[in-house]
């Protein structure tokens, strides 16, 4: 075993690495900078938390978010490892201590708000020759492509160019497509680079999309048959967050709200309820989360669409951190869609940005969107369509999304297709998807008939298709480009040119077809079944692990998953250790988590074993 892997261990008590991992960290000691992209939840951190252990001297993180600083400085710290923080979180003097501390070579690792870079305060730090690991973390927000720009972002290769020498740089983000990929790599000055991008792939979480008429009714059902899960619910505005809170609560969920309108302390009570496990449910604008490192967040339900599909599968994949089965369900209605509309054209313009700049800003904001209706919509594989979006080319059937489980079947669609478009073609008058559907199905309602639609050549062709796969139809025709739809309450339908073509020159159209009937199957009960495939677990022993992580979580003054994950301690379960040496063994569990925390949890067990021997 190398020095890495005894580090790996040793510290963090995990046994191998993650896909990526070893690459980065690699590249970053040989003096290389990096860019890594990696999806939520894959394990960034240890990237540059571990080549810092290794190099002499200070690493500084630049992170742009007070409540992820706060967690991974106090993780590493539970860990032996020296580290702190500096944002405007601490009191004047607190700073000049940290800062203190810092020009002493207290600390390997610093994590700062990159408003701090450029004060003399900090950049005193940096004059020592010892700076040896520059991180920007979510480094997609140095881009104003990117969904979360901070032009603080954009100081810190003028904090690098203070630098007696220059610093290796790494660089992480879970979000780049190709323009923000070349805007970070151009505005931080990355040189001699390497740029790793793992895949994209979560398979621990399971993606499902449900469009229920009452989508209250369906969270409560889903929490309903998961009570012992803890998880999120997103919002698209703060004042369905407001409404969604209080049903659940006079339901009797212990559910907490946040969004940018409550003052402070209320967020950041919420936030902690819920961090601390004193909170099941939080329910929450995309306002909550980026930097919440939760790691058993079983579920992220949302109840809105979001806006686009970078920002839904960041806040999906704050599900399942550790690796644990987690549900990443959509809630779709077509209103979500006019909300969105309406967001983008309110959405505050850029100052700084030309009139033409802005427009186009819009322009691709409503591209976005448009493909995240199509996920919403979509017929075949859920993760298929996600992974392809990030540029891979995964296979088009998982098992493990709402659609795969349903089931479909490919099919050339062409003559079909062309059935529905002749019959838009043939006709001036507009209509919306459902009054085409009941056309080609031949329904009998009183709109075709005494509109005259019956008449139509192709009224009834389609009669052997049920309605969900003709919505699937008329999904592929609006994403292939051959209709278009208008953006407003009722949408309508017309054909475009590349329709037009089509008609005149019919060519192959493969089609994911529901399989009929089968596709309104619930997620949550298709899902009860992979839960199974875990594995038995004490409950009742876990029960009491997780206590005895409160109580050790309480009187350290951290989240109780920095003491140990939901996954750790289902090994410890598991695994039975009767030892120091063997609680070692568990992954997880590092050496100056063992030294802390063996004797308790050892004796735990040791009881345990005896209450149930008698
Ligand atoms: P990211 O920043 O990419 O979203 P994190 O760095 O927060 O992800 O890591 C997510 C989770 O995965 C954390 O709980 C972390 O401890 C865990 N993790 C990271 N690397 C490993 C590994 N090699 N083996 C097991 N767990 C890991
Ligand atoms: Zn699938």
């Amino acid at each position: 075993m190398d020095q890495e892997q005894q580090l790996l261990r040793d510290v963090f008590g995990y046994p191998d690495f993650r896909p990526g991992q070893r690459s980065l960290i690699d590249s970053l000691l040989g003096g290389q900078d990096v860019l890594g992209i990696m999806p939520t939840g894959a394990g960034k951190s240890i990237c540059y938390q571990l080549p810092a252990l290794l190099m002499p001297g200070i690493t500084i993180v630049v992170s742009p978010l007070i409540s992820l600083m706060k967690d991974q400085v106090g993780a590493l710290v539970q860990s032996g490892v020296r580290a702190a923080y500096i944002n405007s979180s601490l009191t004047e003097r607190q700073c000049r201590k940290a800062l203190e501390n810092a020009r002493n070579g207290i600390y390997k690792i610093i994590y700062v708000a990159p408003e701090r870079l450029m004060t003399s305060g900090f950049l005193s730090v940096g004059a020592a020759p010892t700076n040896n690991i520059v991180c920007v973390d979510e480094a997609h927000c140095v881009s104003q492509w990117g969904q979360d720009f901070r032009p603080s972002y954009l100081a810190i290769p003028d904090y690098i160019k203070t630098l007696s020498h220059r610093p290796v740089v790494g660089a992480f983000t879970a979000t780049a497509t190709g323009e923000v990929r070349e805007d970070i790599l151009r505005l931080l000055q990355l040189q001699d680079l390497k740029v790793l991008v793992t895949g994209f792939d979560r398979p621990n979480l399971y993606f499902g999309v449900l469009s229920p008429t009452d989508k209250y009714a369906a969270v409560r059902q889903y929490l309903l048959s998961h009570p012992d899960r803890s998880g999120i619910i997103y919002c698209l505005t703060r004042k369905t967050v407001e409404e969604v809170t209080e049903r659940l609560c006079e339901d009797g969920f212990s559910a907490v709200r946040y969004h940018a309108g409550l003052d402070p302390e209320e967020r950041r009570r919420n936030q902690d309820d819920f961090v601390y496990d004193r909170a099941r449910i939080m329910v929450a604008t995309n306002a909550f989360g980026m930097g919440i490192d939760k790691s058993n967040v079983s579920f992220v339900l949302h109840y809105n669409m979001p806006k686009n599909i970078e920002s839904y599968y960041q806040e999906a994949g704050r599900a399942g951190r550790d690796g644990s089965p987690a549900d990443c369900i959509l809630l779709y209605s077509g209103r979500d869609v006019i909300t969105n509309q309406f967001l983008i054209d309110q959405s505050e313009p850029n100052p700084d940005l030309s009139p033409e700049q802005q427009a186009e800003i819009r322009q691709r904001d409503k591209e976005r969107l448009r493909q995240m209706t199509f996920y919403a919509t979509a017929h075949s594989c859920l993760r298929e369509f996600l992974l392809r979006y990030f540029g891979e080319h995964p296979a088009s059937y998982c098992g493990h999304c709402s659609v795969c489980e349903a089931g479909f079947e490919l099919l050339d669609a062409s003559d079909a297709a062309a059935c529905a478009l002749r019959a838009i073609a043939a006709t001036s008058r507009r209509f919306g998807i459902t009054t085409w559907i009941d056309l080609l199905r031949g329904a009998k309602n009183e709109r075709l008939l005494y509109g005259a639609l019956a008449a139509s050549a192709e009224y009834g062709a389609l009669a052997d298709w049920d309605r969900e796969q003709l919505r699937a139809l008329f999904s592929l025709l609006l994403a292939d480009g051959f209709l278009t739809r208008t953006q407003d309450d009722r949408p309508v339908l017309s054909l475009t040119d590349a329709g037009r073509d089509f008609l005149a020159h019919p060519a192959p159209l493969m089609l994911h077809r529901p399989n009929p009937r089968t596709h309104s199957t619930h997620p949550a009960t298709a899902k009860q079944k992979k839960g199974a495939a875990q594995g038995p677990v004490d409950a009742s022993l876990l029960a009491r692990l997780k206590e005895l992580r409160l109580s050790l979580a309480k009187r350290a003054g951290v989240p109780a998953f920095v003491i140990f994950t939901d996954v750790t301690l289902q090994n410890i379960c598991a695994m039975m250790p009767k030892s120091e040496a063997e609680f070692l063994q568990v992954p997880g569990v590092g050496k100056a988590k063992c030294e802390r925390y063996a004797a308790d949890f050892l004796a735990l067990l040791a009881s345990y074993k005896g209450e149930n021997l008698q």
